[in-house]
Order: structure tokens, then sequence, then C-alpha cells
């Protein structure tokens, strides 16, 4: 691809708005727009990155046999009613009249829909477990918006929602994905935590989140010098320096909150009406799990932990493209022709964004840093003789390379 095209409208001074160092880059790289509070485009560069989150999580969940669906945004105000959460959810639920002046609500997560989706199909024992799962766009009216994608009012979440005869199978399949959620979280590179949390909103009566370690945290965990026990303090309340339950001592650290798995029990099934006929013909309500993933959340919390300085170093699997090649020479020269064959000749094997702008080779550098991609092949002052440099910016390296050797170069 070539960037000219690409649209990356990186920013030459840095966004007077953003107080933290992913938002700044998101902002200053091009990587997103905002439209109003909480409220964004993602553009080419974030949006490569979004769709590579996504596919990481679709093969894990899949892996372990659950379903994808696409449900509606625009939820009708009965369903909400039935669950008794549109009287509950308060001013977070973004609602709407339409033309006969019916109401709605802007799904802020998808209880309800799914409830009525699979209660007429899940009738008896032998249809049962359900695992369906969805990746959309939700909305919240939070009270204060911030820090970018990270308390976004539209946001992309995954929302995955399970269905069980019997509390041993529930408790099952909450451990399938809970160990998809590891998978997931070890595949993106991300330092985390898991703990035992409040279910707020949602209900139920067991949950745990998964935070991503990090000092801009909103939330705050306190956990055990054992490593054993660790809880969101909005749940356990224990001072730092407190004996922990498990003996060790309790200590603080900040968190964002990317996961949060629950046990739902039959919150929504019991008053919505969702039952199935069991071996022995008795009628029961349905057992449920559901289990959240912020993704755009996710992307901001990615991009926290791997810029130093903000430079961006993107990690293998989720990284926008693979190798950047950046030439140093105006179109219309030799060396800009080598370059546009080097990236013709890279792009059969891999993704290449190929940095093809009239600029200087300090702005090209400085949005390459932005950019956050490992491998940067730099064709200048010897391609005429055939020879690149190759930078790889994990390692800290860079080694002159044959054009004709770069083919077969060890790209991991
Ligand atoms: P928080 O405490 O941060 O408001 P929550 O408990 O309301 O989160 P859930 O209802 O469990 O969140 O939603 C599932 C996931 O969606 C969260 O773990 C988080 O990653 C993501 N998420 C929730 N609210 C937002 C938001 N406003 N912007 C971006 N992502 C969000
Ligand atoms: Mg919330």
């Amino acid at each position: 691809m070539k960037q000219s095209l690409a649209f990356i409208p990186t920013l030459r001074d840095m966004p007077k708005d953003a107080e933290i160092n992913s938002h700044k880059i998101l902002l200053k790289g091009g990587y997103v727009k905002q439209h109003v509070a909480g409220v964004y485009t993602y553009l080419p560069l974030a949006y490569r990155v979004i769709k590579k989150i996504e596919d990481i999580i679709r093969e894990e969940l899949d892996k372990i046999g659950c379903s994808e669906l696409l449900m509606p945004a625009l939820q009708a105000k009965e369903a909400w009613v039935e669950s008794g959460r549109w009287a509950n959810y308060g001013k977070e639920l973004m609602r709407l009249t339409d033309r006969h002046d019916r109401e709605f609500c802007l799904g802020p997560t998808h209880e309800e829909v799914i409830t009525t989706v699979v209660r007429d199909s899940a009738t008896s024992y032998k249809k049962l477990p359900l695992a369906l799962y969805q990746i959309q766009s939700k909305f919240r009216d939070e009270f204060r918006p911030r820090f970018g994608l990270m308390r976004g009012r539209e946001f992309i979440m995954k929302d995955l929602y399970t269905f069980h005869t019997n509390e041993a199978d529930l408790d099952e399949w909450y451990l399938k994905v809970r160990q998809a959620y590891i998978n997931i979280l070890d595949r993106l590179n991300l330092h985390y935590g898991i703990v035992s949390a409040c279910s707020g909103q949602i209900g139920g009566n067991s949950s745990e989140e998964f935070m991503v370690l990090c000092d801009i945290g909103e939330d705050t965990i306190a956990y055990s010098t054992t490593g054993k026990y660790a809880a969101n303090l909005e749940l356990c309340g224990l001072e730092e320096g407190a004996t922990a339950p498990d003996g060790g001592t309790i200590k603080y650290a900040k968190g964002i909150e990317v996961g949060h798995i629950f046990k739902l029990g039959t919150k929504y099934s019991e008053p919505m009406g969702l039952s199935f006929v069991d071996v022995d013909s008795s009628k029961k309500p349905v057992i449920m799990g559901c289990y959240g993933m912020g993704i755009s959340r996710l992307l901001m919390a990615v991009l926290e932990q791997n810029n130093n300085d903000l430079k961006v170093l993107w990690p293998t699997e989720i990284a926008p493209f693979k190798i950047h090649v950046i030439a140093l020479d105006k179109p219309g020269t030799t060396n800009f022709e080598i370059a546009e064959d080097l990236q013709n000749k890279l792009e059969q094997k891999y993704e290449v964004l190929f940095d093809d702008r009239a600029e200087s080779a300090g702005v090209k550098f400085n949005d390459a840093d932005l950019i956050g991609i490992r491998y940067r092949v730099i064709v200048g002052r010897r391609a005429a003789e055939g020879i690149v440099e190759v930078k790889d910016v994990k390692e800290n390296t860079t080694e002159e390379v044959s054009i004709a050797d770069l083919t077969n170069y060890h790209f991991e």
C-alpha cells in the first residue's frame, strides 16, 4: 500500500487535548478522528489493527465452539422492560423515539436481545449448550468520556453469551472462555491480571475482570504479595498493607478493564421466560453466562504498553503492516523506482506500507515512529548499487542487505 493513498493524517504538533501517551499517539499518528466527545472514526491505520484484534478473538472463540452472529444495535424498549433494565439502567442508556412514538435504545450490551433470540429455539435440553457472540458497536452515554477510545460513548465490543442446562456446565464453559481470554491477551502481548469483581449493571453472582496493568488505569486492583489473590478495590475494600485472604500483604496497582466475564445464572432467563424442558420433562430456566471484551479499548491498552516516549512498536500479530519501505529520494528518481520495485516484490509475501511521499527523511522517520512497524527497509544512498538498509525496531539493529537477498530475509 502506498502511504500517499493510505490516509494516515499525522499531525506535526502535539494535540493539546490528549493527556495520556496512547491518546497522543492515536491523534498525532493519524489513527482516529474525533467526531464528538467519545465518538470516533477509526482511520485506516487503526482499523487495520482493530480487524486483526478481532480476528484473534474470533479464532480463540471459534476454537472452543462459539458461533458468531450479529444482533441489532437498535433495540426495542419492550425487551428491556421484560428484563427490568429499562427502569434500572439509568442515564448511560442512549434512548430514542421513532416517528410512531415507540421507544428504543441503542444497545450498551445485548442480554435482552440474545435472550429473545434463543428463547423460541432452545426449548429442550437437547439443544443446549449454546455459545453465541458478536463484534459490534456499543453505545453508552458515559458521564465522562475520556482518554480517546478508553472510555467512549460509541465503542467496539465483543460480547459472548452462553446457555446451559445446569450450573456445572456453565462452570465448565466459564473456564473455557476464561482460558480463551488468557490466550487472546497473551497474543496481544499485554501485561495483565485477572481479578474478582462486582457485576455492576449486568448483574449475576460471580464475575472476574481482566485488567491491563498501567498507571493511567481508572480501576484500583488490590493484590496479594503471594500472587494468589487479586480483587477490584470496589469489591474488597482492603487497605494497602492489610493482610490478604491468602495470608499475603495487600498492595495496590492501577488497571484498565479490558474484559469482564460473568456467571449470570437466571437473571435474564427467569424474568424473560427463557426456559427448556429437561431430561425428566420438567421445565426449568436456562442458566446463562456473559462475557465482554472491549476491542477499541484493547487497541488503546496495547498502545499504552507498547510505546516508548511515543515511539510505537506494535506486537507482531496486530501490526498494521509487516514491513515499512521508506524511499529517501523523491518520486521521479532512479532510487525511488527501485523502492517502488521493492514494494511490489515484498508485497507478494508480506503486508507492506511504502512511504512514497515527497517528504523529507526527517518527516518520514518521525511518522514511521508513530506508525510502529517493526521492520523498516530504507531505500537511500546505496540503492543504485543494489544495497538497502533493514532496521529492526524491536532489536534496535540496522544492517545493510542486498536487494537480491531481501525476499529471503528473515522477517519474523
Ligand atoms: P467500566 O467499569 O470501564 O465502565 P464496564 O464494567 O461498564 O466497564 P462491561 O459492561 O463489563 O464494562 O463491558 C465489557 C467491556 O467493554 C469492558 O471490559 C471494557 O473493556 C469495554 N467497555 C466498557 N465501557 C466502555 C467504554 N465506555 N468505552 C470503551 N470500552 C468500554
Ligand atoms: Mg461502565
